[in-house]
Parts: C-alpha cells; structure tokens; sequence
C-alpha cells in the first residue's frame, strides 16, 4: 500500500536545468510511472491499471522557473452503490513556481520550505537550483488530486437491495420496502 504522503520510491521525475531554455521558451519531460500496490485515499483502494503518465512543462523566467505537471493515469475501484469493480480514469494538473529563497533567511530555515499558496500556482521555495530539478512530488500531489472520490459502474447504477444484499441491477430480489425493518430503514435512506 501507497503511503499518501509520499510517492512510490522509485518515481524519479527530474529534468535537467541545462535543458530549459534561458529564453523562456518551454520544454517537456514525459514520465511514465509505474504504481505496483494500491493507492489509499479518500477512504478506498485505486488499484493501478497501468501507467501514470506525466507530462511537464518547464519554463523558465527571471532566475525562477514554472513547471506544469499534468497527469493521467486509469485505475479500478468499487462501484460507490453495487461494489462492483470499475475503471475510471484520473486526470489533471497543478501548477509549481520555483524560486530562490530571498538569502537573509536561507540560514534560519534551510531545505525546501513548504509550499505557499499564490493564485493557482504553488510557490516552492529552493535555496539554490541544483543541475537537476525534482518534480517527483509534484507530480504525486497532481496524480493524488485528480482521483475521482467515487465510481458508477453504469448511471443509475441500482445499488444492492439493503434488506437481502441482491444486486438490484441483475433483477428484482422481492424485498419489499413495507418489510423493511426501521432499523434498515436508515441504509435504504443512506443511498448506498
Ligand atoms: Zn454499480
Ligand atoms: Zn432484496
């Protein structure tokens, strides 16, 4: 199982800064990443079905440089209503400035600092840019903020009966709702 914290220990999503154009003009890094456990995150299990993709582009402005981390990768997680196990498809993108910490505080906080909010673009804050630039946690906060919180297998996917446990989209099971003890009454309520 995938911590949340961190990614898998052989992601490895560096670019070399001698390959980012001083002008300004971007530059792509592609990375494909593989995922061999489960993640964990909004209380269930995304089980890997195949790749991650990343796709960075780097730009560089002004001693700082922007870096849009785009992700996509499939996985496969039980339907929210019947259980049954589906595939969705996660997708997106989150945007990071590097900059050169300001030097009158580089020796009170050293390393890395957490990021700062600024508009829509994390602000990470880099003592020196060393010749390679890691963009590995980047790139597994994109991929963690673009799972989906659920799946349908279907739309108006009918869940399983809460009185027999029958999945209702392979038929009627007979249950009828007046049987329904008041205790179970609160499942039925809860649209499962
Ligand atoms: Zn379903
Ligand atoms: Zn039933």
């Amino acid at each position: 199982m995938n911590s949340v914290k961190a990614p898998p220990g052989d992601w490895d999503c560096k670019v070399l800064l001698s390959r980012i154009p001083k002008n300004g003009e971007p530059c792509h890094e592609t990375f494909e990443l593989a995922l061999d456990a489960p993640i964990e995150h909004w209380g269930q299990e995304y089980a890997p079905d195949g790749l991650v993709i990343a796709d960075a582009r780097f730009a560089s402005a002004n001693e700082r440089i922007l870096a849009v981390v785009s992700v996509r990768a499939a996985f496969r997680l039980p339907c929210s209503r019947c259980l049954r196990e589906t595939g969705v498809e996660a997708a997106g993108e989150l945007k990071y400035l590097f900059s050169l910490r300001p030097a009158r505080d580089s020796r009170d906080t050293g390393g890395e600092s957490a990021p700062e909010e600024d508009g829509d673009v994390d602000v990470i804050q880099v003592d020196s840019f060393q010749a390679e630039l890691d963009v590995t946690q980047c790139v597994w906060e994109a991929l963690l903020l673009s799972l989906p919180e659920g799946a349908l297998c279907k739309p108006g996917c009918k869940g399983l009966c809460p009185i027999c446990g029958r999945d209702r989209n392979e038929g009627d099971c007979g249950c009828r709702d007046d049987d329904l003890d008041p205790r179970l009454a609160v499942l039925r309520d809860l649209d499962v």
